[in-house]
């Protein structure tokens, strides 16, 4: 096997100063001076509402400032004017023009804020279990049988925000719409519980954000003999794109990558979850030897991330970046469909055109590319795939199916709903030949009341 050099770990790698920037420090950004007044004062009134934070190696070597407003990254991170509906944009816009007080402004910005659906897929309720007396166990999501999905309180922002991002609720600073646990106990006491788990995924945020003794103290104990059924190790972030020396020469690399080593030698699968969304965040020196050092370690690299207008809605742009992905040794994994909430009027695209894209993008890759599902939904009944658009006894459907599901009987299972041009999402759908439901609708409703009933009493 060949060795890659442990730049973390040789110190050869050095300690870039992570220089952060929010809307407060807007007029600070230095290459946005130099755009118009009024596409600032867009970006002022956005990001009032939804989140923004930027980077300075964002700023400096993944933006082409000479394509503003049209560069994918500039989409991803910068707030635009078409994120609000034209009367929320308004009201915000009117609010600040006013100079309305804090307290004023504050009260809209809820409103609006709530109007934007912060939890989809009923996420609060409908996903996090609770303990024998029936206390909600926060920070923990327990939606498929063998997965549990973890929250670590110290990960719960990330080093910049997506514009898109369906976590955004998270990020505003609203206690009510947190989901996350500072203790690491409640998730090995609860792992203990549930031997049917095998893969634990640590999300946010950005688990990456989190300092290695932090991420260690929830990781090292899973390697005790009472976690053996804890077979795999998934942790999600975006790190590799924002701010890939966390993994280079950021103070704690080497113990990060050290860490990763250790696990994987134990027997553990680690597979980082890397979130892309455009191959221009692979083209960095930093990023390909963030990618590097994380291999070294013998832990995977699997890149997953959704399908957004302004960003990549393009086939050409998946096909060249699923090849550098494979070429870097990544495994391509998920295209995602937007989800429903915060800004996603102006990302959504239709799942027809989705589908589309990913079929020409297949085509345009070798083998070791085609292991990306997709176009997926992570809907509230499961994670539903487009398999495609066609005809049946003379009526044009979509074909579907369950990559995963809250029943696992539902999973790999095919089902057929109208086509619907301009359907974006599962509950655009309705079942096709003429039929009242799809074959999961009552027993979803039916575990769903069951845990609304449940967290409605505790
Ligand atoms: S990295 Fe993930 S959690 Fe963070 S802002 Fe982007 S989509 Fe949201």
């Amino acid at each position: 096997m060949q060795q890659w050099p442990l730049h973390a770990l040789d110190g050869g790698y050095e300690n870039v100063p992570f220089k952060v920037f929010t809307q407060r420090d807007l007029d600070r950004i230095e290459p946005l001076q130099t755009l118009p007044e009024a596409m600032r004062f867009e970006m002022k009134v956005v990001s009032t509402v939804l989140p923004f934070r930027v980077n300075q190696y964002v700023i400096d070597e993944l933006i082409d400032w000479s394509n503003i407003p049209a560069d994918p990254i500039f989409q991803l991170t910068f707030p635009q004017r078409g994120m609000l509906a034209p009367e929320h944009y308004d009201r915000i816009a009117a609010l600040l023009e006013a100079g309305a007080d804090k307290a004023t402004l504050n009260a809209a910005v809820d409103e609006v804020r709530h109007a934007l659906n912060p939890h989809p897929a009923d996420q609060m309720e409908m996903n996090m279990p609770r303990d024998e007396e029936g206390n909600r166990l926060d920070g923990i999501q327990h939606k498929y049988r063998e997965t549990v999905l973890f929250f670590p309180s110290q990960g719960q922002t990330c080093h910049a925000y997506c514009t898109f991002c369906f976590r955004w609720a998270q990020f505003v600073g609203d206690k009510e719409l947190r989901i996350a646990a500072s203790e690491a106990s409640t998730l090995h006491n609860y792992l203990k519980r549930h031997t049917e788990v095998t893969d634990l995924l640590f999300t946010g945020g950005d688990p990456m954000v989190m300092k290695t003794k932090h991420l260690k103290a929830y990781l090292e104990p899973l390697l005790e003999p009472e976690f053996d059924h804890i077979q795999t190790i998934r942790i999600g972030t975006k790190a590799l794109t924002f701010w890939p020396h966390r993994f280079l020469g950021a103070d704690d690399a080497g113990e990060l990558i050290e860490l990763l080593q250790r696990m994987v030698r134990a027997g553990k699968h680690v597979a980082v979850m890397a979130h892309y969304n455009h191959w221009k965040e692979l083209d960095t020196e930093a990023a390909r030897e963030a990618i590097r050092s994380i291999r070294s370690t013998g832990a995977q690299i699997r890149a997953q991330g959704p399908l957004i207008a302004h960003i990549n809605d393009d086939p050409d742009v998946w096909a060249k970046m699923w090849k550098m992905q494979v070429k870097l040794g990544i495994i391509p994994y998920y295209m995602f469909v937007e989800r429903d909430t915060g800004a996603r009027g102006y990302f959504e695209v239709p799942l027809e055109r989705a589908w589309e894209i990913y079929r020409q993008a297949m085509q345009r890759v070798s083998g070791l590319a085609r292991t990306a599902r997709g176009p997926s939904m992570s809907a509230s009944p499961g994670k539903v795939e487009i398999q495609g658009v066609t005809e049946i006894n003379g009526e044009k459907v979509f074909a579907l199916r369950f990559i995963q599901g809250r029943n696992p009987d539902w999973v790999q299972r095919p089902f057929f709903a109208k086509y619907n041009p301009d359907a974006t999402w599962l509950n655009h759908l309705e079942p096709a030949f003429g039929e009242a439901k799809f074959f999961f609708e009552d027993e979803y409703e039916a575990i769903r009341e069951g845990k609304l009933a449940a967290a409605t009493e505790a």
